[in-house]
């Protein structure tokens, strides 16, 4: 069982479902040909996708382009079902690091069919996850740098500032479709300058003042 860790509460919540918003930075969706949604788009990795700092990605023989998505995790620490935006964040336990590992090939050849990106999203070690703080440690979570460097060379650099659906809104929305329970996690978008990894590098991120991750890629 995977497990969030609050080192500073000495907090342990298992890890239950992980949503994810895609298309939440609109930068990052012009990088790629996306129109900017209307609504949050949503999509799910499974818990057993994450791992840990200092573990390695392993990107899955059936795809030839991986990259990387910095984002900001959000930990719920309250069951919320249905919350009113403006008491969602009383639902939320920490922040933490997180990166969206993505198969971008075998997600484009799924886009055009209409079909589901469980493959290209979900797959073993896509969910790199840092420990996160108390989310009273965070004075506002919408005014974090974030940044992930592959090698040391820097390649995504961004501000939560520059989220379409802030934090609120966005437990509001999933909470209206799917019960959020304490530990499950929400991974909040990535601004510009996602691109590819390979076997060999390094990817380093870091948010703010909410943590930071060093991930090989095997
Ligand atoms: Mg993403």
């Amino acid at each position: 069982m995977k497990t969030a860790h609050i080192p500073a509460t000495g907090q342990q919540f298992p890890i239950g479902k992980i949503v994810c918003l895609a298309r939440n930075y609109a930068e990052h969706a012009r990088e790629l040909g996306n129109e900017t949604p209307a609504a949050p788009v949503l999509f799910m990795k499974p818990a057993s996708s994450v791992i840990g700092d200092g573990e390695a990605v392993l990107i899955p023989a059936y795809s030839q382009e991986c990259h990387y998505e910095v984002e900001l995790a959000v930990l719920i620490g309250t069951q919320a079902r249905k919350v009113a935006a403006d008491k969602a964040l009383e639902c939320v336990a920490g922040y933490g690091v997180a990166i969206d590992m993505t198969l971008r090939d075998v997600q484009n050849q799924l886009k055009a069919k209409g079909l589901p990106w469980e493959i290209a999203k979900g797959f073993d070690s896509a969910c790199p996850l840092s420990d996160f703080v108390p989310a009273a440690a965070v004075a506002d979570p919408h005014n974090l740098n974030l940044k992930l460097a592959v090698n040391g060379e820097g390649r995504q650099n961004g501000t939560s500032s520059d989220m379409i659906n802030r934090i609120p809104q966005i437990i509001a929305h999933i909470s209206g479709i799917f019960t959020l329970e304490p530990g499950d996690i929400i991974l909040t978008g990535t601004p510009a300058g996602v691109g590819q990894v390979c076997a060999g590098d390094v990817m380093t991120a870091e948010i703010g003042s909410v943590g930071r991750l060093t991930i090989p890629v095997a």
